[in-house]
């Protein structure tokens, strides 16, 4: 046995997504951080030993252009490349990847914190070190780091430092929400283990062992949905525990899931009831994936009404959008559905005040164990959402360590220095636009070889792929409007002579994309026609900023409008009515979100063109602004791209500028769904969207000094890219040339930041 003392900048303990999020984010901003996971695989529920699939704000699609960007999202893009069957080993490997390649990390495996050395009153714990055994090479290894973030889902590091925390539900009246009971109840969300099957091509027996539960003297055939063919997370309501206590019946909760699991396999198997006889058993988890224990308590604790009401936060860090999905504590056992769910309108906003513990003063949380409410955590809890409050809370602990401060001085004093540089970084965060002092972009002249000024699908450009889609229900036309919004032209067939009603809605919020506002009305009289025409819609709406608005389609028997694709940037497609339900979860009926899904034309747009021409489109999208979809697309977008013709986005500086480094954000549609798992299959390996082959030049300020490139990819599948400057560093302009995209027809540029 050895014992060894580690000193870094920050520790983190827990390599879940939280954890892993706030090591990168940390190690990325020049801080050593060790990273200690009780564990031999990164990941936490999402790794090859519990396989639960990466959800985040999208909420399986439902929230729109909610992806994650960031550590996360650099994790989903690249999964989704190296691993778009969703194997859980190769997802393994792109998390591990993604803390091997920063060599500010020492990461610690198979390492378990179960010491914490803290001193200072109970209003100020300071935790001085935290101590680990590292399982099979008996090493007893005490960190030493002046910040600690606990992402260890259980909490376990902060209740050994005396950081005051919640355990189950609270009573209603603590926080007025309405889904809390009328009492405090020590309740959580039960645990759960997965299991995979196969079909091995040829009948495969199955013989019980004693421990597999008798599902039929259970409610469970007549209350949940079994299906021989779902594996892995399908599963998700193999729940348990929630009425015991989560981590000290931890073995007796196993034990349960494990003998309910062998005795589902023996009713799909051996019940008759299901085509089952070629499948067999390939894995079953033995580690429970833990969905609730300990929350900490922070200067913030987020509740259920500020996530429906999308309460907007000064200290805003990160984002979510799942909705508010509670399970009964009885879990699988319980009669009625295994999940209720509700969503709120658009993505909601989390506080970095709920980042930090009210009492220990070094210590920063993530993740699971966060601050917020029961019903509030029934929202944030999924792992994206996780990763984003990992990349904020590492992003916070590197700059207290900067500052010399602790967490809650740099909430108190320097939010924005927070802010921007999570935005700097392409972390997710909404509402917060690029003030960044050492981006020099900002001041600079942007000029651009062209830029997409209609928003739509101009005439000229629809090719073969175009479909009629008969106007039985009601459509919406989602689009920027910067500065103002017209009239849309259409490209319809009438039946019968008939009356088109057309809407223009405005969406409430920046970031919802639901109908809210009616703005104006008009109807259209059509003739009859055998061929597809264009006709002009009046459709006025002058905000007083831009935002996107929805352009309704009333539903008409006798029309049928045309789709096609690709969907233009900018644009989404509404379609009116209930999306297919999952028969395990009650949804809250009435909710917009639900009843308007983009998912029936998904990729495809209505083909139509809005006038008058916008600018939401423009070059200076680039250099200021927001860095994700929010109250409109926020990038610039070419003209098409035509072969042997560039595209480029320059940058002119009066005076010359001294640069350090040039990060590129591409599109990479955040609209797009991305899973980790097998939830489902998105069609592109690499999102085609996303800019292929670029060069990146720079004119030196040096007299007589020529276009110089300092960069040139030929395969990018990236959307941040980040290119350091070598030698003098004096500029006077900078140019992105983009000669090929992935697939997409423009060049797509979100942000072009030239760093001092
Ligand atoms: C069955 C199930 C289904 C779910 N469904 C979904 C879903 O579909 N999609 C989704 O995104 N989320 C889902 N969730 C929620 C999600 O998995 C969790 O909320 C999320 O994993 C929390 O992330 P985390 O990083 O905070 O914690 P965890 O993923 O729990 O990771 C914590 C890590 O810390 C380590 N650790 C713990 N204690 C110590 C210690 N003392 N020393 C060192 N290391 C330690 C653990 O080994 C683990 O690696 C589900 C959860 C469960 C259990």
């Amino acid at each position: 046995m050895q014992s060894q003392t580690v000193e870094t900048d920050i520790v983190v303990i827990g390599g879940g997504l939280a954890g892993v999020g706030a090591a990168v984010a940390a190690a990325r901003l020049g801080r050593t951080v060790a990273l200690v996971n009780n564990r031999p695989v990164l990941g936490g529920n999402s790794s090859s030993e519990v396989r639960v699939w990466v959800c985040g704000a999208t909420a399986h699609g439902n929230q729109r252009w909610a992806r994650e960007t960031g550590i996360i999202g650099e994790m989903y893009v690249e999964n989704q490349y190296r691993n778009p069957e969703g194997n859980p080993i190769y997802w393994d490997d792109v998390v591990l990847d993604t803390v091997r390649r920063e060599p500010n990390i020492h990461l610690f495996l198979n390492t378990d914190v179960r010491e914490v050395a803290a001193s200072g009153p109970d209003e100020a714990r300071h935790i001085e070190s935290v101590t680990g055994w590292t399982m099979g090479s008996e090493i007893l290894t005490t960190f030493v780091a002046p910040l600690v973030i606990d992402c260890t889902g259980d909490g376990l590091v902060g209740h050994l430092a005396g950081a005051r925390y919640r355990l189950g539900k609270e009573a209603r009246s603590e926080f007025g929400e309405e889904w809390a009971p009328e009492e405090a109840r020590r309740e959580f969300l039960g645990s759960t283990l997965l299991f995979y099957t196969q079909d091995a091509g040829y009948p495969v027996k199955y013989v019980p062992p004693e421990s597999a539960i008798d599902i039929t003297t259970t409610p469970i055939p007549a209350t949940r949905i079994i299906r021989s063919g779902d594996t892995g997370a399908h599963y998700w309501w193999i729940e348990w525990g929630g009425e015991l206590d989560i981590v000290s019946d931890n073995e007796r909760i196993r034990d349960e899931l494990r003998g309910f699991i062998l005795g589902i396999w023996d009713y799909i198997k051996n019940s008759g009831q299901f085509d089952a006889d070629n499948l067999t058993l390939e894995w079953i988890g033995n580690l429970p994936g833990k969905r609730e224990y300990r929350r900490f308590i922070g200067d913030h604790t987020l509740t259920q009404n500020e996530i429906i009401e999308q309460t907007s936060f000064p200290d805003t860090i990160a984002f979510g959008g799942w909705s508010i999905d509670l399970h009964p504590a009885a879990g699988m056992y319980h009669p009625g559905a295994a999940a209720k769910q509700r969503f709120s309108d658009g993505v909601f906003e989390i506080p970095f005040r709920s980042l930090y513990s009210v009492n220990a003063t070094n210590m920063l949380m993530a993740g699971r164990d966060f601050s917020a409410t029961h019903i509030a955590f029934g929202a944030s809890r999924v792992m994206a959402t996780c990763a984003a409050m990992g990349q904020a809370a590492g992003t916070a602990a590197a700059l207290c360590v900067d500052l010399g401060v602790t967490p809650r001085e740099l909430g108190r004093n320097h939010t924005p220095l927070l802010q921007q540089t999570l935005l700097r970084h392409d972390a997710p965060v909404l509402g917060v636009d690029n003030h960044d002092p050492l981006d020099l972009s900002r001041t600079a002249h942007v000029t651009v070889s062209s830029a997409s000024t209609v928003i739509g699908v101009e005439p000229n450009d629809l090719g073969t792929d175009v479909l009629p889609y008969p106007l039985t229900t009601d459509l919406g036309i989602v689009l920027p409007v910067d500065p103002r919004l017209e009239s849309i032209e259409l490209l319809v067939r009438a039946d019968h002579a008939t009356t088109l009603a057309v809407e223009v809605w405005s969406t409430g919020k920046l970031q919802n994309v639901i109908p809210v506002n009616l703005e104006a009305t008009s109807a259209v009289d059509l003739e009859p026609t055998d061929r597809p025409t264009w006709i002009r819609a009046d459709a006025p709406f002058d905000p007083s900023r831009p935002q996107n608005a929805i352009v309704v389609l009333r539903a008409n028997s006798d029309v049928t409008v045309f789709t096609t694709t690709p969907l233009p940037p900018g644009v989404l497609i509404l379609v009116h009515g209930q999306d297919a339900d999952d028969a395990n979860v009650d949804i809250t009926a009435g909710q917009q979100l639900l009843e308007w899904p983009t998912k029936p034309l998904r990729g495809r747009s209505v083909c139509f063109t809005a006038s008058p021409e916008s600018r939401a489109l423009a070059p200076e999208q680039t250099t200021s602004g927001y860095q994700r979809p929010y109250g409109g697309p926020n990038m610039w977008a070419s003209a098409n791209l035509r072969e042997g013709h560039d595209e480029w986005l320059r940058l002119d500086w009066d005076d010359p500028v001294r640069a350090r480094e040039i990060r590129i954000v591409f599109d990479d549609d955040v609209d797009l769904e991305l899973n980790t798992l097998h939830h489902h299959r998105s069609p592109n390996e690499i999102i085609p969207e996303l800019v292929k082959a670029y060069r990146l030049e720079v004119l030196p300020a040096a007299a007589g000094s020529v276009w110089t490139i300092v960069a040139q990819e030929n395969d990018n599948r990236w959307r941040q890219r980040v290119h350091p400057l070598q030698g003098d560093r004096y500029l006077r302009a900078v140019r992105l040339v983009v000669t090929e995209s992935n697939g997409a027809r423009q060049a797509r540029v979100v942000q072009l930041r030239v760093q001092a």
